[in-house]
Protein backbone atom coordinates (compact mmCIF):
# COMPACT_ATOMS: atom_id res chain seq x y z
CA UNK A 1 0.00 0.00 0.00
CA UNK A 2 1.52 3.70 -1.43
CA UNK A 3 0.80 6.66 0.50
CA UNK A 4 -0.73 8.25 -2.57
CA UNK A 5 -3.24 4.60 -2.63
CA UNK A 6 -4.31 4.95 0.79
CA UNK A 7 -4.81 8.95 0.25
CA UNK A 8 -7.03 7.92 -2.88
CA UNK A 9 -9.45 5.93 -1.33
CA UNK A 10 -10.08 7.91 2.25
CA UNK A 11 -10.88 11.11 -0.15
CA UNK A 12 -12.91 8.61 -2.62
CA UNK A 13 -15.05 7.55 0.33
CA UNK A 14 -15.54 11.18 2.08
CA UNK A 15 -16.39 12.46 -1.15
CA UNK A 16 -19.52 9.18 -1.66
CA UNK A 17 -20.44 9.77 1.55
CA UNK A 18 -21.44 13.28 1.24
CA UNK A 19 -22.48 12.78 -1.82
CA UNK A 20 -24.97 10.10 -0.24
CA UNK A 21 -25.88 12.55 2.63
CA UNK A 22 -27.34 14.84 -0.91
CA UNK A 23 -27.71 18.33 0.55
CA UNK A 24 -26.36 21.01 -1.93
CA UNK A 25 -23.68 22.11 0.87
CA UNK A 26 -22.50 18.70 1.06
CA UNK A 27 -22.52 18.47 -2.30
CA UNK A 28 -19.51 20.64 -2.74
CA UNK A 29 -17.40 18.97 -0.32
CA UNK A 30 -18.59 16.12 -2.02
CA UNK A 31 -16.73 17.23 -5.78
CA UNK A 32 -13.74 18.16 -4.03
CA UNK A 33 -12.84 15.06 -1.82
CA UNK A 34 -13.92 12.71 -4.71
CA UNK A 35 -12.05 15.12 -7.39
CA UNK A 36 -9.55 14.43 -5.48
CA UNK A 37 -9.90 10.82 -4.73
CA UNK A 38 -9.77 9.72 -8.42
CA UNK A 39 -7.16 11.88 -9.76
CA UNK A 40 -4.75 10.10 -7.07
CA UNK A 41 -6.05 6.70 -8.23
CA UNK A 42 -5.09 7.28 -11.79
CA UNK A 43 -1.78 8.49 -10.06
CA UNK A 44 -1.30 5.33 -8.51
CA UNK A 45 -1.97 3.45 -11.93
CA UNK A 46 0.87 5.27 -13.84
CA UNK A 47 3.12 4.98 -10.28
CA UNK A 48 2.66 1.43 -10.16
CA UNK A 49 3.67 0.79 -14.02
CA UNK A 50 6.89 2.25 -13.40
CA UNK A 51 7.84 0.55 -9.94
CA UNK A 52 11.88 1.36 -9.50
CA UNK A 53 10.51 4.98 -10.29
CA UNK A 54 10.82 7.66 -7.62
CA UNK A 55 6.63 8.74 -7.85
CA UNK A 56 7.29 12.60 -8.35
CA UNK A 57 9.41 11.20 -11.99
CA UNK A 58 6.32 9.20 -12.84
CA UNK A 59 3.42 12.52 -12.15
CA UNK A 60 5.84 15.39 -12.07
CA UNK A 61 4.14 18.02 -14.19
CA UNK A 62 7.03 20.06 -14.90
CA UNK A 63 10.14 18.96 -15.59
CA UNK A 64 13.56 20.63 -16.53
CA UNK A 65 16.63 19.07 -18.50
CA UNK A 66 19.95 19.03 -16.56
CA UNK A 67 22.99 18.17 -17.80
CA UNK A 68 24.21 14.74 -16.97
CA UNK A 69 28.22 15.55 -16.92
CA UNK A 70 28.88 12.96 -19.81
CA UNK A 71 27.96 15.29 -22.88
CA UNK A 72 24.20 14.83 -22.60
CA UNK A 73 20.89 15.46 -20.16
CA UNK A 74 18.66 14.45 -17.93
CA UNK A 75 15.64 15.57 -16.69
CA UNK A 76 14.73 16.68 -13.38
CA UNK A 77 11.29 17.65 -11.76
CA UNK A 78 10.59 21.44 -11.14
CA UNK A 79 8.12 22.15 -8.27
CA UNK A 80 5.58 19.95 -6.46
CA UNK A 81 3.08 20.64 -9.68
CA UNK A 82 1.52 16.81 -10.54
CA UNK A 83 -0.15 16.27 -13.63
CA UNK A 84 -3.67 16.87 -14.23
CA UNK A 85 -6.31 14.82 -15.73
CA UNK A 86 -5.60 15.73 -19.55
CA UNK A 87 -1.75 15.15 -18.95
CA UNK A 88 -2.38 11.64 -17.36
CA UNK A 89 -4.83 10.47 -20.45
CA UNK A 90 -1.73 11.02 -22.33
CA UNK A 91 0.79 9.50 -20.09
CA UNK A 92 -1.37 6.38 -19.66
CA UNK A 93 -1.12 6.35 -23.57
CA UNK A 94 2.50 5.92 -23.33
CA UNK A 95 2.43 3.60 -20.57
CA UNK A 96 0.46 1.72 -22.84
CA UNK A 97 -2.44 1.73 -19.72
CA UNK A 98 -6.08 1.48 -21.01
CA UNK A 99 -8.35 4.93 -20.09
CA UNK A 100 -11.67 4.62 -19.13
CA UNK A 101 -14.22 5.72 -21.34
CA UNK A 102 -16.02 7.62 -19.17
CA UNK A 103 -16.11 11.38 -19.44
CA UNK A 104 -14.53 13.76 -16.67
CA UNK A 105 -14.89 17.04 -18.40
CA UNK A 106 -18.49 18.33 -17.00
CA UNK A 107 -16.97 17.24 -13.20
CA UNK A 108 -13.65 19.15 -14.05
CA UNK A 109 -14.96 21.91 -15.28
CA UNK A 110 -17.82 22.11 -12.22
CA UNK A 111 -14.99 21.44 -9.83
CA UNK A 112 -12.95 24.54 -11.27
CA UNK A 113 -16.17 26.47 -10.48
CA UNK A 114 -16.32 25.53 -7.24
CA UNK A 115 -12.68 26.37 -6.59
CA UNK A 116 -13.44 29.71 -7.19
CA UNK A 117 -17.10 30.00 -5.50
CA UNK A 118 -19.13 30.35 -8.34
CA UNK A 119 -20.82 27.01 -9.65
CA UNK A 120 -22.85 28.13 -12.33
CA UNK A 121 -25.15 24.95 -12.34
CA UNK A 122 -27.32 23.99 -9.92
CA UNK A 123 -26.21 20.98 -7.38
CA UNK A 124 -27.97 18.54 -9.19
CA UNK A 125 -25.83 18.36 -12.50
CA UNK A 126 -22.50 18.23 -10.03
CA UNK A 127 -24.08 15.30 -8.69
CA UNK A 128 -24.59 13.96 -12.04
CA UNK A 129 -21.65 14.54 -13.30
CA UNK A 130 -20.21 12.94 -10.14
CA UNK A 131 -22.51 9.77 -10.64
CA UNK A 132 -21.42 9.19 -14.41
CA UNK A 133 -17.95 8.84 -13.37
CA UNK A 134 -18.03 6.09 -11.06
CA UNK A 135 -17.32 3.69 -13.77
CA UNK A 136 -14.10 5.35 -14.01
CA UNK A 137 -13.07 4.02 -10.53
CA UNK A 138 -14.09 0.51 -11.39
CA UNK A 139 -11.77 0.64 -14.55
CA UNK A 140 -8.53 2.18 -12.38
CA UNK A 141 -9.53 -0.09 -9.81
CA UNK A 142 -9.17 -2.79 -12.44
CA UNK A 143 -5.98 -1.57 -13.50
CA UNK A 144 -4.76 -1.63 -10.30
CA UNK A 145 -5.64 -4.96 -9.96
CA UNK A 146 -7.59 -3.86 -6.39
CA UNK A 147 -11.15 -5.09 -5.90
CA UNK A 148 -12.96 -1.58 -5.50
CA UNK A 149 -16.22 -4.39 -3.80
CA UNK A 150 -13.96 -4.86 -0.66
CA UNK A 151 -11.74 -1.50 -0.85
CA UNK A 152 -15.32 0.69 -1.15
CA UNK A 153 -17.19 -1.50 0.78
CA UNK A 154 -18.83 1.36 2.73
CA UNK A 155 -19.87 3.33 -0.38
CA UNK A 156 -20.17 0.30 -2.92
CA UNK A 157 -23.85 0.09 -2.82
CA UNK A 158 -24.00 3.71 -3.56
CA UNK A 159 -21.93 3.34 -6.40
CA UNK A 160 -23.99 0.29 -7.74
CA UNK A 161 -27.11 2.57 -7.28
CA UNK A 162 -26.31 5.57 -8.93
CA UNK A 163 -24.46 4.05 -11.60
CA UNK A 164 -27.60 1.84 -12.41
CA UNK A 165 -30.32 5.26 -11.62
CA UNK A 166 -28.31 6.84 -14.10
CA UNK A 167 -28.15 4.75 -16.43
CA UNK A 168 -31.67 4.09 -16.55
CA UNK A 169 -33.03 7.76 -16.50
CA UNK A 170 -30.25 8.20 -19.14
CA UNK A 171 -32.18 4.90 -21.44
CA UNK A 172 -35.43 6.76 -21.00
CA UNK A 173 -34.43 9.68 -22.77
CA UNK A 174 -32.48 8.69 -25.00
CA UNK A 175 -35.21 6.20 -26.37
CA UNK A 176 -38.08 8.54 -26.60
CA UNK A 177 -35.81 10.12 -29.08
CA UNK A 178 -35.06 7.44 -30.63
CA UNK A 179 -38.97 6.79 -31.26
CA UNK A 180 -39.60 9.35 -33.54
CA UNK A 181 -40.06 9.14 -37.29
CA UNK A 182 -36.46 11.31 -38.27
CA UNK A 183 -36.21 11.24 -41.90
CA UNK A 184 -32.58 10.06 -41.45
CA UNK A 185 -30.33 8.08 -38.52
CA UNK A 186 -29.92 9.79 -35.28
CA UNK A 187 -27.46 8.52 -32.96
CA UNK A 188 -25.01 9.31 -29.89
CA UNK A 189 -27.76 11.12 -28.50
CA UNK A 190 -26.36 10.83 -25.09
CA UNK A 191 -23.72 13.36 -26.05
CA UNK A 192 -26.34 15.59 -26.14
CA UNK A 193 -26.30 18.29 -23.46
CA UNK A 194 -28.79 20.94 -21.60
CA UNK A 195 -27.71 24.11 -22.57
CA UNK A 196 -28.73 25.30 -18.84
CA UNK A 197 -27.15 23.11 -16.89
CA UNK A 198 -24.68 20.71 -19.30
CA UNK A 199 -26.85 17.41 -18.05
CA UNK A 200 -27.28 14.82 -20.12
CA UNK A 201 -30.44 13.67 -19.66
CA UNK A 202 -32.24 15.20 -22.22
CA UNK A 203 -35.34 13.50 -23.88
CA UNK A 204 -38.52 14.51 -25.09
CA UNK A 205 -41.35 16.12 -23.07
CA UNK A 206 -44.00 13.84 -24.52
CA UNK A 207 -42.08 10.29 -24.12
CA UNK A 208 -44.74 8.49 -26.08
CA UNK A 209 -44.67 11.22 -29.46
CA UNK A 210 -43.35 9.90 -32.58
CA UNK A 211 -44.04 12.62 -35.23
CA UNK A 212 -41.03 15.10 -35.67
CA UNK A 213 -43.38 18.04 -35.88
CA UNK A 214 -44.62 17.48 -32.15
CA UNK A 215 -41.42 16.61 -30.69
CA UNK A 216 -40.29 19.14 -27.63
CA UNK A 217 -37.48 19.02 -25.79
CA UNK A 218 -37.19 18.60 -22.07
CA UNK A 219 -33.88 18.15 -19.25
CA UNK A 220 -34.82 15.70 -16.73
CA UNK A 221 -31.86 16.98 -14.59
CA UNK A 222 -33.21 20.66 -14.30
CA UNK A 223 -36.60 20.73 -16.15
CA UNK A 224 -35.64 23.54 -19.10
CA UNK A 225 -37.81 22.80 -21.87
CA UNK A 226 -37.02 22.94 -25.22
CA UNK A 227 -38.83 24.12 -28.15
CA UNK A 228 -38.89 21.96 -31.63
CA UNK A 229 -36.41 23.67 -33.23
CA UNK A 230 -33.63 23.95 -30.62
CA UNK A 231 -34.27 20.24 -29.85
CA UNK A 232 -34.05 19.20 -33.57
CA UNK A 233 -30.71 21.34 -33.93
CA UNK A 234 -29.35 19.54 -30.21
CA UNK A 235 -30.13 15.96 -32.17
CA UNK A 236 -28.72 16.63 -35.36
CA UNK A 237 -26.02 18.25 -33.22
CA UNK A 238 -25.06 15.00 -31.26
CA UNK A 239 -25.82 13.16 -34.46
CA UNK A 240 -23.85 14.60 -36.94
CA UNK A 241 -21.30 17.18 -35.49
CA UNK A 242 -18.22 14.06 -35.87
CA UNK A 243 -19.12 14.19 -39.58
CA UNK A 244 -19.27 17.50 -39.38
CA UNK A 245 -15.63 17.89 -37.74
CA UNK A 246 -14.14 15.01 -39.68
CA UNK A 247 -15.03 17.19 -42.93
CA UNK A 248 -14.11 20.47 -41.88
CA UNK A 249 -10.84 18.72 -41.32
CA UNK A 250 -10.58 17.20 -44.65
CA UNK A 251 -11.41 20.97 -45.71
CA UNK A 252 -14.84 19.82 -46.86
CA UNK A 253 -17.93 21.69 -46.04
CA UNK A 254 -19.92 20.54 -42.50
CA UNK A 255 -22.39 17.48 -42.55
CA UNK A 256 -24.68 20.25 -41.02
CA UNK A 257 -26.10 23.45 -42.66
CA UNK A 258 -29.13 25.97 -42.10
CA UNK A 259 -31.67 24.59 -43.73
CA UNK A 260 -32.61 26.87 -47.09
CA UNK A 261 -36.20 26.43 -46.76
CA UNK A 262 -37.17 26.55 -42.94
CA UNK A 263 -33.89 28.61 -41.45
CA UNK A 264 -33.00 25.60 -38.92
CA UNK A 265 -29.86 24.80 -38.41
CA UNK A 266 -30.95 20.71 -38.91
CA UNK A 267 -30.09 20.08 -42.88
CA UNK A 268 -27.72 17.40 -42.81
CA UNK A 269 -26.02 16.00 -45.75
CA UNK A 270 -23.78 13.79 -45.27
CA UNK A 271 -23.55 11.10 -48.04
CA UNK A 272 -25.94 8.74 -46.54
CA UNK A 273 -28.59 11.53 -45.25
CA UNK A 274 -29.53 14.48 -47.51
CA UNK A 275 -32.70 15.97 -45.85
CA UNK A 276 -33.74 18.60 -43.14
CA UNK A 277 -34.68 16.50 -39.84
CA UNK A 278 -36.85 19.77 -39.06
CA UNK A 279 -38.90 20.17 -42.29
CA UNK A 280 -38.02 17.21 -43.90
CA UNK A 281 -37.17 18.78 -47.46
CA UNK A 282 -34.57 17.49 -49.27
CA UNK A 283 -33.52 20.67 -51.70
CA UNK A 284 -30.87 20.12 -54.23
CA UNK A 285 -30.17 16.62 -55.36
CA UNK A 286 -28.35 16.42 -58.55
CA UNK A 287 -27.27 19.23 -60.73
CA UNK A 288 -29.76 19.24 -63.66
CA UNK A 289 -26.47 20.72 -65.97
CA UNK A 290 -23.26 18.47 -64.42
CA UNK A 291 -25.30 15.99 -62.67
CA UNK A 292 -22.80 16.06 -59.72
CA UNK A 293 -24.57 16.27 -56.04
CA UNK A 294 -25.70 19.86 -54.77
CA UNK A 295 -23.66 20.75 -52.29
CA UNK A 296 -26.00 22.31 -49.36
CA UNK A 297 -23.01 25.15 -48.25
CA UNK A 298 -23.24 26.52 -52.28
CA UNK A 299 -27.42 25.95 -52.45
CA UNK A 300 -28.34 29.32 -54.91
CA UNK A 301 -32.46 29.33 -54.45
CA UNK A 302 -31.98 31.31 -57.42
CA UNK A 303 -31.28 27.76 -59.14
CA UNK A 304 -32.09 25.50 -57.50
CA UNK A 305 -31.50 22.64 -59.84
CA UNK A 306 -27.49 23.25 -60.26
CA UNK A 307 -24.50 23.09 -58.40
CA UNK A 308 -22.60 25.88 -56.78
CA UNK A 309 -19.92 25.82 -60.02
CA UNK A 310 -22.83 25.46 -61.89
CA UNK A 311 -24.89 28.64 -61.27
CA UNK A 312 -21.84 30.90 -60.62
CA UNK A 313 -21.17 29.96 -64.39
CA UNK A 314 -24.82 30.54 -65.56
CA UNK A 315 -24.86 33.87 -63.59
CA UNK A 316 -21.15 34.56 -65.40
CA UNK A 317 -23.03 34.09 -68.88
CA UNK A 318 -25.58 36.44 -67.91
CA UNK A 319 -23.78 39.26 -66.81
CA UNK A 320 -21.96 39.22 -69.89
ZN1 LIG B 1 -30.76 20.98 -17.54
ZN1 LIG C 1 -35.79 22.71 -43.13
ZN1 LIG D 1 -23.31 21.45 -61.91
Amino acid sequence: MTEIYDNAVTSIVLGIEDFREGSDARMISAARNYYAGLLLLAKECLVRAAPDADPMDVIGAKFEPVPDGDGGVGHEVVGHTTVDFAQLKRRFKAFALSWPEADVEKLQRFRNEVEHYHLRAPEGALREAIASSFPMIIDFFETLGEDPQETLSSVWDTILEETAAFEKVKKSCVDSLVRVDWPGEVRDLDRMSCRACSSSLIGQADRENTAPGGVRGKCFQCGEEFGRDTIIEMVVEASYEIDSYAATKDGQSSAIATCPECGVHAYVQSGEVDVCFNCQETVGGDCSRCGTNIDINEYNSDYPNLCGYCAHVFEKVMQE
